[in-house]
């Protein structure tokens, strides 16, 4: 029999949804994968050629557990220079992605029964990682009326004695919803004020569109920069999900016990991968400005498109590649064979009528609505949801 701390855990629903859509795409099947949260351009050539030169050079040993020396730098150099915020390589520990950069943490921070809020549409990842270091989820619900972003004085509603941090993420996996910079020092004045910790999730800061302008939570006051632990990677900005780096930047404390919860867990992250994550972070910045042109395009072509199926609701995202239409007044209809009562209903019959793979809301804590990747070509999302909105054009209400 499994352990009790597995059993609690539910599996991810995005790695499972993009698992079977792949799957189904090898038998042959005409998938259209917008399920995936992962950018479909390539690792550009210079951080590759990177990775190949440090193959070349021998450099696939053990390195220092929390990453080389001079990636941390690299980073530090690149916050300071973008977001103007100021770490010391010792304030920063390089992990494998930044999914592993959130757990360790979270285990650097809870107590068991400690309460994190974590407002909702979640990431996938976040309550089952919470609840992984015995922790207790409290959700922060976040509404599309509110364009899905913290109303202050629900979150203030919802700090106990026993709240220990929230976990922010800023741009928005699921939602594309980003925090201007009054409204970030709002909720998270609220937060210093009951001396809570802040995870700040800014794994897609770069990915924003309008020329928003994104802030990093540790940037804001002195009282934020000590209570926030800052995470960020390479995946989506350098379209380098597969090399599995990630890092966190926080106070020195917080990160030296994440530091040795890593050694005894993975050692360092891949020696390879963190050569080519220091060309990412230190050489040409253009590939990072160009995907996000390209990811601007296609919501806009996304959104107005889906707006044109009866009954779907849809806010615009201003950051991150997905988007999140509430499709609830498909609920309770049938075509005459299969009943959709749900968003995994729904996603469901999309995949399997519309051949096109999707999230159900229910993974993210929001019933309502269904998640669509956008890091797909425009031909795919045109394609996507012609065959979208013919399958629901098929469903009448019972
Ligand atoms: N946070 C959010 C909100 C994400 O969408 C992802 C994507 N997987 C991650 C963290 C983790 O990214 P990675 O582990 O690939 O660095
Ligand atoms: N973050 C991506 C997503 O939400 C990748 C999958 C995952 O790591 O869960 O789809």
């Amino acid at each position: 029999m499994l352990s009790k701390l597995i059993s609690n855990i539910n599996p991810s629903v995005t790695l499972g949804i993009s698992a079977k859509a792949k799957s189904l795409k090898k038998q042959g099947k005409p998938i259209i994968n917008l399920s995936v949260g992962e950018p479909d351009f390539n690792t550009p050539e210079n951080i590759k050629t990177k990775a190949k030169d440090a193959i070349e050079a021998n450099q696939t040993r053990y390195t220092q557990a929390d990453g080389i020396p001079e990636l941390k730098t690299a980073i530090a150099q690149r916050l300071k220079k973008d977001d103007k915020v100021d770490y010391q390589p010792n304030q920063i520990i390089v992990s494998p992605g930044a999914k592993a950069s959130i757990f360790l943490a979270l285990a650097a921070i809870v107590n068991p029964g400690d309460e994190i809020i974590i407002p909702t549409p979640f990431w996938v990842s976040y309550p089952e990682q919470v609840k992984l270091v015995g922790g207790n989820p409290i959700y922060l619900k976040t509404t599309p009326e509110r364009h899905f972003l913290i109303d202050p004085p629900a979150l203030q509603s919802l700090i106990s004695p026993r709240t220990r941090a929230i976990l922010l993420n800023n741009p928005c996996n699921p939602t594309g919803a980003a925090y201007d910079i009054e409204h970030l020092m709002e909720i998270l004045n609220i937060c210093t004020r009951h001396n809570l910790y802040i995870v700040a999730d800014e794994i897609y800061s770069k990915i924003v569109f309008d020329g928003f302008k994104f802030v990093r939570c540790a940037g804001l006051s002195q009282q934020i920069y000590d209570r926030t632990i800052t995470i960020d990677g390479v995946s989506k900005a350098y379209a380098m999900t597969g090399w599995r780096i990630g890092y966190a930047a926080g106070p020195q404390e917080i990160i030296a016990g994440m530091k040795s919860f890593q050694e005894h867990l993975t050692s360092n992250p891949c020696s390879i991968a963190q050569y080519a994550a220091l060309e990412a972070f230190s050489g040409d910045q253009r590939n990072v400005a160009a995907f996000t042109e390209k990811f601007q395009e296609r919501r806009d072509v996304l959104h107005g498109e889906l707006l044109r199926i009866p009954g779907i609701r849809c806010t615009k995202p201003k950051g991150t590649f997905y988007i999140f239409p509430d499709i609830s007044e498909y609920f309770d209809t049938s075509d005459g064979q299969r009943t959709i009562r749900n968003s995994i209903d729904l996603a469901d019959y999309l995949l399997d009528t519309a051949q096109v793979a999707t999230v159900p809301g229910d993974g993210f804590g929001a019933e309502r609505f269904l998640r669509l990747s956008f890091a797909a070509s425009l031909e795919n999302l045109n394609a996507a949801v012609r065959q979208i909105g013919t399958a629901l054009g098929a469903l009448g209400k019972m």
